[in-house]
C-alpha cells in the first residue's frame, strides 16, 4: 500500500473520461488500497482513480472517517440508477481543488448499483452527505468537477488561485 500523487487542476488528466474495469482483480483491490491510503492521507472522504492519473472507473470513500471509526466503501462501475428531484445544497471541496470551496446543488437521494472490493454487484440507497458525495466522485469518471458547475467568472477565479498558489517548478 502506498501514497499517491493527486493531480490538481488544471490537467488535461482529470478530463478524461474514465474507462470501465473489466474484472476486479489483485491489481484492482492493490489500486484501491492505494487509493484509500492516499485519501485519508490527504485529508479527503473520496477519491477517484483519475485523480491519481489512472482512467478506470473506481472509486473509495469513507465519509466518516474523521469522526474515528474507517469505514471504507469501494464502488467499481458505479451506475445511478435513480435520482431523486428534490434537491440538496452542500459546501464542496475537491481534493484535485486544493482549499477551494463551493455550493453546488444536487439531488438529494440517488440510488447506485456497483461493483464492490471482491467484485460483488451490490445497490446502495444513498441521501444526504453521502448521496452528495458519490454523485461528486462519479462526475470524477466523466472528467467533471465540482467547479463547472459553478459561474464562469467565479470558477475563472478559482483557476487563477490554483494557479498562483501552485509551488513554483524547477527543472534540473
Ligand atoms: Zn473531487
Amino acid at each position: 500500500m502506498s501514497v499517491k500523487t493527486i493531480l490538481t487542476e488544471p490537467n488535461k488528466i482529470l478530463r478524461q473520461k474514465s474507462k470501465p474495469v473489466k474484472k476486479v482483480g489483485k491489481k484492482e483491490q492493490n489500486l484501491m488500497d492505494d487509493m484509500l491510503d492516499t485519501m485519508y492521507a490527504a485529508d479527503g472522504i473520496g477519491l477517484a482513480a483519475i485523480q491519481i492519473g489512472i482512467p478506470i472507473r473506481i472509486i473509495v470513500m469513507d465519509i466518516s472517517w474523521n469522526k474515528g471509526k474507517k469505514n471504507p466503501m469501494y464502488f467499481v462501475n458505479p451506475i445511478i440508477q435513480k435520482k431523486d428531484q428534490e434537491k440538496s445544497i452542500y459546501e464542496e471541496g475537491c481534493l484535485s481543488v486544493p482549499n477551494q470551496f463551493a455550493e453546488v446543488e444536487r439531488p438529494k437521494k440517488c440510488e447506485v448499483e456497483y461493483l464492490n472490493y471482491e467484485g460483488e454487484k451490490k445497490l446502495l440507497k444513498a441521501e444526504g452527505l453521502l448521496a452528495t458525495c458519490i454523485q461528486h466522485e462519479m462526475d470524477h469518471l466523466e472528467g467533471i468537477l465540482f467547479i463547472d458547475y459553478l459561474s464562469k467568472l467565479k470558477k475563472s477565479m478559482i483557476i487563477k488561485k490554483l494557479l498562483k498558489n501552485r509551488p513554483d517548478r524547477i527543472v534540473v
